[in-house]
């Protein structure tokens, strides 16, 4: 399946899902080391097809495609710059997350076993203005080792070493934050004790191939 094709497909599946309304979010995929393929603004991810899509550059200049790149581009530079190991990003508004990263509580604390090994901590960004330069330098903190980012008062970002694995992330995040808010209608969550969190860590490695980065602490 072409890069093209791909990311077309998880646009479709953002739109689907209820990830986005109206013109909202951008996916975006690493072609090589000069191209960046993503999304247009002002077009519903619903609707958009494979000739829609832009090719940019690492400083967000268009280079090829009809439409205007988004500002929000600046959020997808922010993690090619920094993770040559991540190939795709998507930035979405779905409704139970972003209401966790608008309360200001975001989803600080270890909750799902599988959550914690596929998104590992997920750190709330601060809230900064639509088109500056705030809202990349809001996830410079934990780009290095995060996979999953609340943007305050705003919506989220997920991201990976292929589309697929963006996209699922998005998703998962999400689940997580829609069955947490089922939970506090019969109480309050509990999280995973630290003792058990580590023997998660121990054998997340061994058993999933996955390294779990502590530098990004869970709260209890
Ligand atoms: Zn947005």
């Amino acid at each position: 399946m072409s890069l093209r094709t791909e990311l077309i497909e998880a646009c479709h599946k953002v739109y689907a899902n209820k990830f986005v309304s109206a013109y909202d979010g951008n996916l975006s995929a690493r072609i090589d080391s000069s191209k960046i393929l993503i999304t247009p603004s002002g077009k519903c991810k619903g609707e958009l097809r494979e000739t829609d899509l832009l090719e940019m550059d690492y400083d967000g200049n268009l280079i090829d495609g009809e439409g205007k790149v988004s500002t929000e581009a600046k959020l997808h530079l922010a993690v090619y710059k920094n993770r040559i190991d991540i190939n795709s990003v998507v930035h979405c508004h779905p409704i139970y997350a972003t209401a966790f990263a608008t309360t200001g509580e975001g989803l600080p604390r270890p909750i799902f076993p599988e959550v914690v090994l596929a998104l590992g901590k997920i750190p709330l960004c601060k809230y900064s203005t639509p088109s500056t330069d705030e809202l990349p330098n809001s996830i410079l903190p934990f780009v290095e080792f995060s996979w999953a980012f609340l943007l305050e008062n705003h919506g989220a970002v997920t991201i990976g070493k292929t589309i697929s694995g963006a996209y699922y992330r998005m998703e998962k995040l999400e689940h997580a934050a829609k069955t947490i808010h089922a939970a506090r209608v019969l109480g309050k969550e509990k999280s995973i004790p630290l003792y058990k969190l580590n023997e998660l860590y121990s054998i997340a490695e061994k058993t999933y191939g996955i390294k779990l980065d502590k530098r990004n602490k869970f709260e209890f």
